[in-house]
C-alpha cells in the first residue's frame, strides 16, 4: 500500500478512494462567467481535484479566488519559474505541481520544498517522457522516468518532506504503464496516473482506460486524470467511470442508453446530449436508462431505478419498471430530472 499524502480536505494513497482529477481548460486570465457553477458541477459529477496552470504571478488575484470559489482542492501547476510556486502558495492551494527539472538549480526546488513543508501543501513531481535530463546509460525511457523521479524524491527528503505524490507520464502508453509499474516496486509514494497527449474522447478513453485499468487492477495507482483533447467535463466521466467499473467507486449516476436502431421511436441519443451533465451533476445514486423504443427499452432496460422512452411528442417515464408518467417531449428533460431529484432508495 502506498503512503498517505493530504491534499487540502482530502487524501490520496494509503486507504483512501482513489481520487478522480482534471485540469482546467481555460487561462486563469480569462476566467470565465458561471465559474463557480461550473466548479460545482465538476464537483457533483465526481471530481475530487482540479489543477490550474499559474504561468504568472500577475493573476496572483484570481487563483486566491479560484482557491475560495471551488469545492474541491486546487493545484497550481508550476513551470520554470520557481517564484511562481512561491507565489501560488500564498493563495493557499492545496498542491503544487512541478517537474524539478524544469526549474532550475537545485536550491530553487529546495526553496519550494521548504515552504511547502512549513505551510503544509503537497507537492507533485510531474514527469513527461518529454521532459527528462539526458543521459548516456543505456536504459528504458520508463526507467530513465522513475531514476529521474527517485532522484528528486531524494532531494525532498533531505529536506524532511514527505507529501510527495509522482506521475510518470507519456503518450505512449506502454511506457506510461512500464514507469508505472516499475516505479511502485521501488517506493511506496502515491502515483498520479494517466496517459499524456491521448487525444480526443475515442483515443483518450481507449488508451487511458486500458493503461489505467491494467494498473488500478494491480493496487497501483491512487489518483487518476484522462487527458482529453474535448472538455473537462468528460475527463472527469471517463475518470469516474472507469473507478465505478473496477468496483473501486460506487454511488454517484449511472446511465444505461440504448445504441438505437431501426425499432427506434424516439431519439434517445438526442435525449442523453441534452441531459446527460445536468443528470451527472445531481451527484444521485441512481441508475437511469434512456432508450429509443417503447418495444424493447423497458425491458432491456429492467435493471435501472429510473428509464425514459417516447412516441412521437410523447415521453415516458419509468420507476422501478414500471410507467409512471406520460408527459410532452418538451418537458421531459425536466421531469427526468424532478424525479432523479426526488428518488430515494
Ligand atoms: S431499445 Fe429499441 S431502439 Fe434501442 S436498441 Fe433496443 S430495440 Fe433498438
Amino acid at each position: 500500500m502506498s503512503r498517505k499524502v493530504d491534499i487540502g480536505s482530502i487524501s490520496i494513497g494509503g486507504d483512501s478512494p482513489i481520487a478522480v482529477q482534471t485540469m482546467y481548460d481555460i487561462p486563469l486570465s480569462q476566467l470565465e462567467e458561471g465559474f463557480e457553477a461550473r466548479m460545482h458541477v465538476l464537483k457533483g459529477m465526481g471530481c475530487d481535484i482540479i489543477r490550474f496552470s499559474y504561468p504568472h504571478i500577475a493573476e496572483h488575484d484570481v487563483l486566491c479566488k479560484v482557491v475560495d470559489l471551488c469545492p474541491m482542492p486546487v493545484v497550481a501547476d508550476i513551470h520554470f519559474d520557481w517564484r511562481n510556486a512561491m507565489d501560488a502558495m500564498d493563495c493557499k492551494v492545496a498542491k503544487i505541481r512541478i517537474n524539478p527539472g524544469n526549474i532550475g538549480a537545485k536550491w530553487k526546488t529546495q526553496e519550494i520544498v521548504k515552504k511547502a513543508k512549513d505551510m503544509g501543501i503537497a507537492i507533485r513531481i510531474g514527469l513527461n517522457s518529454g521532459s527528462l535530463p539526458k543521459t548516456e546509460r543505456n536504459i528504458s525511457m520508463s526507467e530513465l522516468m522513475v531514476d529521474t523521479a527517485l532522484e528528486y524524491i531524494s532531494w525532498f527528503e533531505e529536506l524532511g518532506f514527505y507529501n510527495t505524490v509522482v506521475s510518470l507520464k507519456a503518450s505512449d502508453s506502454q511506457t506510461s504503464y512500464e514507469a508505472a509499474r516499475l516505479f511502485a516496486s521501488k517506493s511506496d509514494y502515491p502515483l498520479h496516473l494517466g496517459v499524456t497527449e491521448a487525444g480526443g474522447v475515442v483515443p483518450s478513453c481507449v488508451r487511458t482506460t486500458w493503461t489505467l485499468g491494467r494498473l488500478l487492477s494491480q493496487g497501483i495507482g491512487s489518483t487518476i486524470r484522462y487527458s482529453i483533447t474535448g472538455s473537462i467535463e468528460n475527463e472527469v466521466y471517463a475518470g469516474v467511470e472507469l473507478l465505478r467499473t473496477l468496483g473501486l467507486r460506487n454511488g454517484g449516476v449511472r446511465i444505461v442508453s440504448c445504441p438505437m436502431c431501426g425499432r427506434k421511436s424516439f431519439d434517445s441519443q438526442g435525449f442523453l446530449k441534452d441531459v446527460e451533465a445536468s443528470l451527472l451533476a445531481t451527484g444521485k445514486n441512481v441508475t437511469v436508462a434512456i432508450m429509443g423504443c417503447q418495444v424493447n427499452g423497458p425491458g432491456e432496460a429492467k435493471g435501472a431505478d429510473l428509464a425514459v422512452t417516447g412516441i412521437g411528442s410523447k415521453v415516458y417515464l419509468y420507476r422501478n419498471g414500471e410507467i409512471c408518467k406520460e408527459v410532452e417531449a418538451s418537458k421531459a428533460k425536466d421531469e427526468l430530472l424532478r424525479a432523479v431529484e426526488e428518488f430515494e432508495r
